[in-house]
């Protein structure tokens, strides 16, 4: 379909003239017009996209570029680009427009990277199929009956069907990973605190990451180192030295990756356990070795998830009242109305209902029994994966317990949609990077992904042990 694989072979093509990158984003402009009924965009740069084209290539030619000069990257929209609209797939934002920039965005601007567009997702990123989006489901490009995962299926999307090299998604319970695994391409979700979240909507500020879609390790590599770093707009961002990833990614390194026995139980869908013995075989083969390890706590990481993280969102989305942000419903003349009424006609139902699980269970009466319960257990949680990570470097997982499912599948069963993050969910929880990695087609032709995780900071060992799946 393009003739590099990855973001510095691009480099090369253009340096040499033997690609324009011009065409190039033609071309990416013309795959996400004939691919429309994907609904992968909520926003495309057109005018803007081709107007610094040719700009990002005389520099590419005069070898004084950033390091992502020329790739033409797509962004979930809950992170802010200023002037330009950020809906968070919410009819209560669908007319904002963001007066700054996320500092995620920012450095892949100050890199020289194309900005193509704003991808579709779950409304404030609060679902795993994107069927909850005020802008209609987005379609899973390997086949258009079936999800393709979310919150940010529309990054995913983009990525997978060739609408662009690369995405920014964002992770708070797996949404990186599941859409990633779902639509068959890289996904990365990087330690809490790695990438800033500065201009990222908040849904749940203690679980919330920002990182990469890619179809290739390589780029997943090279976007993390430069998504990585302090920003003193986040006070929650990291303030140790980061090294670069992408410098050593070549390095080998013999690794022990353990084998999560409470992930691997009998209701992991067969053809998946096949891919995760296949990976577990290769990296034995290339001279890792693998063992069984235990989480002892993973059975309680969604209850959990879901109820901190529900009860964070209702606070954060407690600025949406009608009065600074977006929609405001004008008809009620006292301000409680108003903010009654915002709310309700500005608010998809999951969205509702996860305000109301969050604040019931911040309630006085229930404080105890479920929010403090839950911070006591996440706790647990991430002790199991501190205690893990002194005996092994990574472990292997599976990302999914099932291929995408079919559209409406599962849309009326919120607590079965719940379930399908139960792999994903604990790395929030922990705070720990994870990464998706492509492993094949079950025999429904639909992509299968396995997991790899690591200790916090640690997404060199991910990158590098990804390396050996490259024929998976
Ligand atoms: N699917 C999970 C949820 O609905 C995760 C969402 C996310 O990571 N943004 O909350």
């Amino acid at each position: 379909m393009l003739p590099y694989r990855t973001i510095s072979e691009k480099q090369e093509l253009i340096r040499s003239g033997k690609l324009s990158l011009l065409a190039n984003v033609s071309f990416y402009l013309s795959r996400i017009r004939e691919l429309a009924s994907i609904n992968a965009f909520t926003e495309v740069f057109e005018s803007d996209a081709l107007s610094v084209a040719e700009a990002i290539e005389y520099k590419i030619k005069s070898r004084r570029h950033g390091k992502l000069a020329g790739a033409v990257i797509a962004v979930k929209d809950v992170l802010s680009i200023k002037d330009k609209t950020l809906t968070c797939s919410s009819n209560i934002l669908k007319d904002f427009k963001a007066v700054y920039t996320a500092t995620s965005v920012q450095k892949l601007l100050d890199e020289d990277a194309v900005i193509i567009g704003k991808t579709n997702c779950d409304e404030f990123a609060m679902g795993s199929s994107n069927e909850n989006s005020a802008f209609g489901t987005v379609k899973n490009p390997h086949n258009t009956d079936y999800v393709p995962g979310g919150s940010s299926g529309g990054s995913a999307a983009a990525v997978a069907a060739y609408m662009c090299d690369a995405s920014l998604g964002t992770d708070t319970g797996g949404s990186i990973r599941q859409p990633a695994s779902f639509c068959g391409i890289y996904g990365l979700k990087p330690t809490y605190s790695r990438v800033s979240r500065y201009g990222l909507t908040a849904f749940a500020s203690s679980f919330d990451t920002v990182g990469p879609f890619s179809r290739s390790v390589e780029d997943s590599a090279l976007l993390l180192d430069v998504l990585s770093g302090y920003d003193e707009k986040d006070s929650t961002s990291v303030t140790r030295q980061i090294t670069g990833v992408y410098p050593v990614l070549h390095e080998k390194k013999k690794f022990t990756v353990g084998l999560p026995k409470e992930y691997l139980t009998e209701d992991l869908n067969p053809e998946i356990r096949e891919k995760v013995d296949e990976a577990a075989s290769l990296l034995k083969k290339a001279g890792h070795s693998v063992i069984e390890v235990s989480l002892p706590h993973t059975q309680y990481a969604i209850a959990v998830y879901y109820i901190l993280a529900t009860a964070e969102a209702s606070s954060n989305l407690a600025r949406f009242d009608g009065v600074r942000y977006g929609y405001r419903n004008e008809e009620s003349r006292d301000p409680a109305g108003m903010y009654v009424s915002s709310r309700t006609a500005g608010f998809g139902k999951e969205v509702k209902r996860r305000i109301m699980l969050g604040t019931y269970v911040l309630s006085s009466g229930y404080y105890d029994a479920y929010y403090r319960k839950a911070q006591q257990v996440r706790q647990k949680i991430a002790s199991d994966f501190r205690k893990v990570f002194t005996k092994v470097d990574l472990l292997l997982t599976p990302t999914t317990p099932g291929t995408a499912f079919k559209i409406g599948e599962k849309n009326n069963n919120p607590l079965e949609m719940y379930l399908s993050d139960i792999y994903t969910t604990s790395a929030n929880l922990a705070g720990i990077p994870a990464m998706n990695i492509p492993a094949g087609k079950a025999k429904n032709g639909l992509p299968v992904g396995i997991q790899l995780l690591a200790d916090q900071f640690n997404e060199e060992y991910i990158l590098q042990a990804a390396m050996n799946f490259n024929k998976l």
